[in-house]
């Protein structure tokens, strides 16, 4: 069997298309301009060019786009300042502090400064709660690329078993609570779990999200499986170079799996435009308008 591999590229544009065509929308009849505003501590080269995507991407799908830098060196009230003044502004609907931040800046204290209303990155503990809870939330944008990605191949994920290997609160533990939504048996592992392989072998879905290159060896996967990696590794190359790879061994999965995602082209593509679809969906809900068609 060769799986399916999941174009994370293709699906991330035509979501982002439905994106710019509801801010069109929201502004022709409602007069209303969603607007996402990013804050940057310092000069992380990673950071750096997320933050620079988040910003063409936002553009791109007209909407207004803020973008605040401030050096590795910033006092936390002064940044905690900032995020108060954009908590106030009225043209501001999405709040996004990039992670990570330096070390001298306590990120629970500013993930929590952070209005839940406009809290896109869905870390705000009322967030996370609320989801949790089951209740309607902003809710993290890696897992709900997850979710969509996954959607791509199966209708329906009622009663599926799937294993979500990692609980971190930006991937592991909100995809949870977006799976159990969609009525899939979820198994959640980590690194004190017991016979990673034999859990992985029963799931349907699984999702990998360790941060350790190619953990999740071809042999672990049920034939037909669907595979979302949602790890972003590099490994050294030829010529002092590096490759970037997933948590999932791709070319051993590839011969069992369904389907599975690529990395990259895959679950990366996905968080930028469900930033954008968390953006639309904080501006109508402060607008007091009904819920967008994405
Ligand atoms: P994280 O906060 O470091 O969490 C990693 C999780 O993996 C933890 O729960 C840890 O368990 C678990 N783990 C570590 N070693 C393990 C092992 N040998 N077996 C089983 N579980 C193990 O990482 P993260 O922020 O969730 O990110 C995970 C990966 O996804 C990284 O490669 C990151 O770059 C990538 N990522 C990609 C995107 C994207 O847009 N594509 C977005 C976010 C993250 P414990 O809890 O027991 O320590």
């Amino acid at each position: 069997m060769t799986a399916r591999i999941i174009d994370g590229k293709a699906i991330a544009s035509k979501l982002r298309a439905r994106v710019a065509d509801e801010v069109a929308r929201v502004k022709r009849d409602h007069g209303l301009m969603p607007g996402l505003a990013v804050v940057l501590v310092g000069n992380d080269p990673a950071s750096e060019i997320y933050v620079r995507s988040k910003h063409t991407q936002s553009q791109g799908a007209g909407m207004a786009s803020f973008e605040h830098r401030l050096p590795a060196d910033v006092a936390q009230a002064d940044l905690l300042a900032l995020i108060g003044k954009l908590n106030r502004d009225a043209s501001v609907h999405g709040i996004l502090v990039q992670l990570p931040l330096p070390k001298s800046i306590h990120t629970e204290t500013i993930i929590n400064a952070v209005d839940p209303a406009k809290d896109v990155d869905g870390l705000h503990p009322n967030n996370a709660g609320r989801l949790a809870s089951g209740f309607a939330a902003l809710s993290p944008c890696t897992p709900l690329g997850c979710i969509i990605l996954t959607r791509s191949v199966h209708a329906s994920l009622e009663g599926m078993n799937a294993i979500i290997i990692g609980r971190s609160n930006l991937v592991g533990r909100p995809l949870l609570q977006l799976l159990l939504n969609e009525n899939a048996t979820v198994t959640i592992a980590h690194s004190r779990s017991r016979d990673l392989p034999k859990l992985t072998a029963r799931a349907d879905l699984v999702y990998a999200a360790v941060g350790k290159p190619e953990l999740v060896r071809g042999s672990w996967i049920k034939p037909g499986a669907t595979v979302i990696d949602v790890g972003m590794n590099r490994l050294p190359a030829a010529e002092g170079k590096t490759r970037p790879v997933g948590d999932v061994a791709f070319t051993e999965a590839l011969d069992v799996a369904g389907a599975i995602t690529p990395v990259p082209g895959g679950v990366g593509q996905m968080t930028v435009a469900c930033l954008l679809v968390n953006t639309l969906r904080a501006a109508c809900a402060i607008a007091g308008l009904p819920k967008p068609g994405v």
